[in-house]
């Protein structure tokens, strides 16, 4: 299952965010400590999208590869510094096909979005929410994957104009009744806020005056790292966390 992270705070390299950790993103892509259902590595790509310290749309790079054996992105990443930053590393789940565009970060405009888990019964049990997209949403999909779609079900909410946590919110109770027993862990970020779940795996806050970090695994010893028990949705600024119980589907 991917691994995946975002941080707002003041600005850093992408190397100390993806490379420089004792168990950073990098490592974590061929040794992850926390793998659920299924899969042992995450190999099958990676993505990094950042917000430009003068501001602007995000950046992305993704590619279908694994990122330890990608021989552009260290330089990118020694040489590319930015205060709000979401990465994943992606093990695609089986019968998924493998693909630079099937690697999050899934982006529109401001908005960057990763999803950590798997939609059981994939794609029959969420035909009737997909059905409610307009038809232009679904031949117009990142790639043919659970991620995608549920990045479209977020994006449609997003577009009609609802708050960034409400829409988080309800796509994961909706798919949650549809798909019992599917893992949901999002991240959701416009380079200021950042919402995260915490829903069938494991998700983990680090908070330090004027930034945060919300990540898969913690990426390093230190003691600041809080495990966020599951069933939880999670609202981070540089001014804090706050966390709440995800409502029931
Ligand atoms: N199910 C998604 C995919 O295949 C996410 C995979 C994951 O979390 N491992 O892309």
């Amino acid at each position: 299952m991917c691994r995946h992270l975002a941080y707002v705070g003041p600005p850093v390299s992408l190397r100390a965010l993806l490379y420089d950790p004792t168990h950073s993103l990098v490592r974590q892509s061929w040794a992850p400590r926390d793998m659920r259902g299924g899969g042992t590595v995450n190999a099958d790509g990676f993505g990094v999208g950042w917000y430009p310290p003068g501001g602007g749309e995000p950046v992305r790079y993704r590619r279908g590869t694994p990122i330890w054996g990608d021989v552009t992105l260290p330089g990118l990443a020694a040489a590319t510094t930015s205060g709000a930053v979401l990465a994943a590393v992606r093990s695609a789940t089986v019968g998924m096909p493998v693909l630079d565009t099937a690697v999050a970060p899934f982006a529109e405009g401001p908005w960057l979005f990763s999803h950590n888990g798997v939609v059981r019964g994939w794609p029959d049990a969420v035909a009737a929410l997909a059905g409610r997209l307009p038809v232009r949403d679904l031949l117009t999909l990142d790639a043919p994957t659970d991620s995608a779609l549920l990045w479209a079900l977020v994006r449609h909410r997003l577009r009609a104009g609802e708050d960034p946590a409400a829409a988080v919110a309800a796509t994961v109770a909706e798919v949650a009744a549809a798909a019992p027993r599917s893992r949901l862990n999002l991240l959701l970020t416009d380079g200021r806020t950042v919402v995260a779940t915490a829903a069938g795996h494991a998700l983990s806050l680090r908070q330090a005056p004027g930034a945060v970090l919300l990540a898969s695994e913690p990426h390093d010893d230190d003691p600041g790292w809080q495990a966020v028990p599951d069933g939880r949705l999670v609202v981070a600024t540089t001014a804090g966390a706050r966390v709440a119980a995800l409502p029931a589907g």
